[in-house]
């Protein structure tokens, strides 16, 4: 039933209408009755949609219009990230929390910290590069490294010390929660790669944004 009611209001969890914005103050409402099984799902779908708000930037965006329900979404999303232990779902919940602060891009572009991947182009010869960030292994490379051996290029993650802003805030974040695997993928998101192809390092944050199609 639930599934069936986001496909109406936020299809594809890409797509919102006036009627989806509008049904936050009742999401907002059920998540605050919600048991914690469907706590979840309920702060997950409320996030799609607020992801697909204009932002906080245009006039009349849903993220003003609505900020009191918002504010209370944000607020026990904030809390049970903390009771979170699996990483699809704390993932899912970190991007929850960034789309009800108006975060853009970085609030769907987290996913490849669960998934272990990225797929990027170099910026200086234009090859696609995989960039595997995984719990045991990390690298870049130019193949499909799921059917064959490939060449591996290194990745450089970036040094603790170097994490501002957001991504500091990222990782600090999962570390307090006890995601240790997360914390560190957030190091290699925001770190270097080398193009396997060409040689040329680049950001690999840098290029996720690049690649990203509102
Ligand atoms: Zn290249």
């Amino acid at each position: 039933m639930w599934s069936e009611l986001m496909d109406h209001l936020c299809p594809q969890l890409d797509t919102a209408f006036t009627a989806s914005f509008a049904a936050l103050p009742r999401l907002a409402e059920i998540a605050t009755a919600a048991s914690p099984e469907t706590l979840g799902e309920v702060l997950s779908a409320a996030g799609a949609i607020a992801s697909c708000s204009p932002g906080l930037s245009e006039p009349d965006s849903p993220l003003t219009v609505f900020s009191a329900p918002i504010e209370v979404l944000h607020d026990l999303t904030d809390r049970r990230l903390s009771q979170t232990a699996e990483a699809e779902e704390y993932v899912n919940l970190l991007q929850a929390l960034l789309s009800f602060e108006g975060v853009e891009i970085w609030d769907r572009s987290l996913d490849g910290l669960h998934t272990g991947e990225y797929e990027v182009d170099c910026p200086y010869c234009g090859v696609n590069v995989f960039v595997v960030i995984g719990q045991d292994d990390r690298f870049c490379c130019t193949d499909d490294y799921a059917l064959q051996a490939v060449q591996k290029s290194p990745l450089q993650p970036a040094r603790r010390q170097q994490l501002e802003g957001l991504p500091r805030r990222l990782f600090a974040r999962a570390l307090a929660d006890g995601q240790e695997g997360l914390a560190h993928g957030v190091r290699y998101l925001f770190g270097r790669a080398a193009c396997p192809n060409c040689g040329t390092d680049f950001s690999v944050a840098e290029r996720v944004m690049a690649g990203w199609i509102p």
